[in-house]
């Protein structure tokens, strides 16, 4: 393999990720991907990495640059509205990724070919890379039928409301609703509409398409969406699962919780003793993801529904525990928060539920006791659930979960939609009863045995002669040539 890039002709790959968690992941793994298949690596960073990490991460054919410090001032997505956020990353990252590309061809990079591979949402890089004469390969880390609905709200230029657009996807996937489409209300219209174009624009000119998705999953969105763009399009997904054996990957994941790294470590031995101490599928697992702030409120029914559900369960709390004090209020007795003090041993029998501000996700749904993940359904979220067999209660709320949790529910059927009041609001009794709904009786087989069936077929898609892993191949020979 080593000698495979050092060979004349073979691009050296840069890869641009966007610093939010839940695309962060696909790049990383799709960088361990494509290191592994011989491909020498640079990671470009928008944000800087501490050099601790960085000495003790990069190999001679695995390289990380940075962007910060550069001029690249990222802002706090917490503080402000997801679209403004994309919008400033991209304007702000344009022009140091262009000196860092530059600089990177007049020394390290001199002579070499390269090819530029970005987050579809990081469009600066397509942009550059066009100044540059660069090819470039776009990856996306949701779902074809998302980029399906927005292409569909596009052309009917009801951006970004969900009006009207449903009619056309029905027409493929019958069970579709309206209320599935992709929802961006809550953010600002006309940056919205703007970021969307260009995702658009970097998406359909790219050289070719890397989907984190399965043709097993997708084949008609995928058939769709390859028939109205010109791109190749390579289905490998799911990315996670390829390197699971990989000693590195734990080291490239410290790069990105370095500040965080002892807490996480702490979190961790906490949930996976919580679980070793529980029976096989006997586990309600919650997270809303990596960046929904739940108001009080929520969090107080989302508690009190746990609570009354009478099955054990872990919470990843996110990023609504910075108001850790307001949660250790409100959640019920033998509930333990991980910041709180004088917390129960987490094996103590009384234990019904841990809350943690982060639980490593994919070990925790690999867990014989987890029976049920009640989730946002973002996509990595539901991707990682479905590889590992786990039904789902699904909790969407905005931008592709809608969609993704309508696909869960009704086109793969490996979960149940969350019972929400007539405001679509939270509420103890109907979360209490949904968990109910899912973990016991014949509804509960029903999904569990399909959801088994579904961790079967994404393992054969990642088996030798399926479908993602003979795309894989066919993108290692279609990169090699670009
Ligand atoms: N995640 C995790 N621990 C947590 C919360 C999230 O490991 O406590 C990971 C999860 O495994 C997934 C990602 O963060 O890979 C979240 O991505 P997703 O697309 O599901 O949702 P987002 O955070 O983008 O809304």
């Amino acid at each position: 393999m080593a000698e495979n890039r050092r060979r004349d002709g073979i691009p050296h790959l840069v890869l641009v990720p966007c610093p939010l968690q839940g695309h962060l992941s696909p790049m990383l793994h799709l960088a361990g991907i494509f290191h592994s298949k011989g491909f020498a690596v640079t990671l470009v960073l928008v944000q800087p990495a501490s050099p601790r990490v960085v000495t003790s991460w990069v190999s001679d054919d695995f390289f990380l640059e940075s962007l910060g410090g550069s001029g690249s001032d990222i802002p706090d997505v917490c503080e402000m509205d997801l679209m403004c956020f994309l919008n400033e990353v991209n304007s702000k990252c344009k022009l140091p990724f262009r000196d860092c590309l530059t600089r990177l061809r007049m020394n390290r990079l001199k002579g070499h070919k390269l090819c530029i591979v970005y987050d579809a949402i990081m469009y600066f890089s397509a942009e550059v890379s066009n100044e540059l004469e660069i090819p470039r390969v776009v990856l996306r880390t949701s779902t074809a039928a998302n980029f399906l609905g927005l292409s569909m709200l596009k052309q009917k230029a009801c951006l970004p409301t969900q009006d009207g657009s449903a009619k056309a996807i029905r027409e493929l996937i019958p069970a579709m609703r309206e209320s599935d489409m992709p929802v961006f209300d809550k953010f600002c219209p006309e940056t919205t509409e703007r970021v969307l174009a260009q995702i658009h624009e970097s998406t359909s000119t790219a050289s070719a398409i890397i989907w984190n998705t399965l043709q097993a999953l997708e084949r008609t969105p995928l058939h769709r969406i390859q028939s109205s763009l010109s791109p190749p399009i390579f289905p490998i997904g799911p990315l996670h699962k390829y390197q699971a054996q990989d000693p590195r990957r734990c080291r490239r994941r410290s790069l990105f919780t370095a500040d965080t790294g002892a807490r996480r470590e702490e979190d961790r031995i906490k949930c996976m003793s919580f679980l070793d101490s529980h029976t096989p599928g006997s586990v309600v697992y919650v997270s809303a993801g990596s960046l929904a702030r739940l108001s009080r409120s929520e969090l107080a029914e989302m508690a009190g529904g746990l609570a009354d559900c009478g099955q054990p369960f872990l919470w990843a709390v996110g990023p609504s525990l910075e108001h850790g004090d307001d949660v250790a209020g409100l959640v019920p007795s033998g509930l333990e928060l991980s910041r709180a003090a004088g917390c129960h041993h987490p094996r103590a029998p009384s234990m019904q539920g841990l809350a943690v501000a982060w639980a490593p996700q994919e070990e925790v749904l690999a867990h014989g006791s987890v029976g049920c993940f009640w989730t946002h359904n973002g996509w990595n979220s539901t991707l990682e659930s479905m590889t590992e067999g786990v039904p789902m209660l699904c909790w969407p709320r905005v931008g592709d979960q809608k969609i993704i949790a309508g696909f869960v529910t009704r086109v793969w059927r490996v979960g149940l939609e969350l019972e929400c009041d007539g405001d679509g609001g939270l509420e103890r009794g109907r979360i209490s009863r949904s968990i109910k709904r899912v973990m016991v009786g014949e509804e509960g087989r029903e999904i569990k045995k399909r959801a088994s069936e579904m961790k079967e077929t994404v393992e054969l898609a990642l088996s030798g002669g399926g479908c993602s892993s003979q795309f894989l191949g066919k993108l290692v020979d279609f990169i090699q040539l670009l």
